[in-house]
């Protein structure tokens, strides 16, 4: 004889002070809901557009691509010229004994802002298409722990210090990867604002119903 089972309720966490909190049943309407002990919003109805949300991250897609294929600093000593891409920067790091520097430059600036831009992706676009992506949870965990280690900002900011420290021993001049890492912050800001990880659930659950 089957069982009964209790409909379980819709439990969310509050991404700021970890309240665990019950969620208005799905029918309910609600403009918004915000965290009762520390006052973060939970909850916003319809505020994202998830075709402007891909644009971003395909626009971001590109901005990275510019930004690993072409310079970011340009030095010109004594007549010489060298222009380094951030790749190519990471190589010399090691070669001049820094692998730890090395290492740290190809995570934040190249493997962590890759793999939060493909996975989220991976998230958006099948959604946007009406598919639900498989492994949908794993991605997702997969975003948040990538998401803290994307520091292409810090790592700017330290491009930026030594650029002005070098003008006084060099020629220096920003590249085109320079440029375009700018372009990337500004899209990667955008679509993390944009980011509603309850909207891209609720709306996998509806794809995965659908299929
Ligand atoms: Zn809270």
């Amino acid at each position: 004889m089957a069982a009964m089972i209790p409909r379980a309720p819709r439990l969310t966490a509050c991404h700021d002070c970890d309240l665990l909190l019950r969620l208005p049943p799905a029918g309910e309407a609600r403009a918004a809901i915000r965290c009762p002990r520390c006052g973060a919003a939970l909850y916003e109805q319809g505020t994202d557009a998830p075709s402007t949300s891909c644009a971003l991250l395909l626009a971001g897609v590109v901005a990275f691509a510019i930004a690993n294929c072409y310079p970011v600093l340009m030095l010109e000593v004594a007549g010489n010229r060298n222009a380094a891409t951030l790749w190519q920067t990471a190589l010399a790091l090691h070669g001049q004994n820094m692998p730890e520097v090395a290492l740290l430059v190809l995570f934040t600036g190249i493997v962590m802002p890759a793999l939060a831009l493909c996975s989220m992706l991976y998230l958006q676009l099948p959604l946007l298409l009406g598919k639900a992506p498989p492994g949908f949870a794993v991605i997702m965990r997969l975003y948040g722990m990538a998401r803290p280690w994307c520091m292409v900002e810090v790592f700017l900011l330290g491009v930026l210090v030594s650029l002005v420290k070098l003008v006084h021993l060099a020629n220096v001049h920003p590249g085109i990867g320079l440029w375009a890492f700018f372009g990337l912050i500004v899209l990667m800001t955008a679509s993390a604002v944009r980011f509603r990880p309850y909207r891209l659930w609720e709306r996998y659950q509806a794809c995965a119903a659908t299929e």
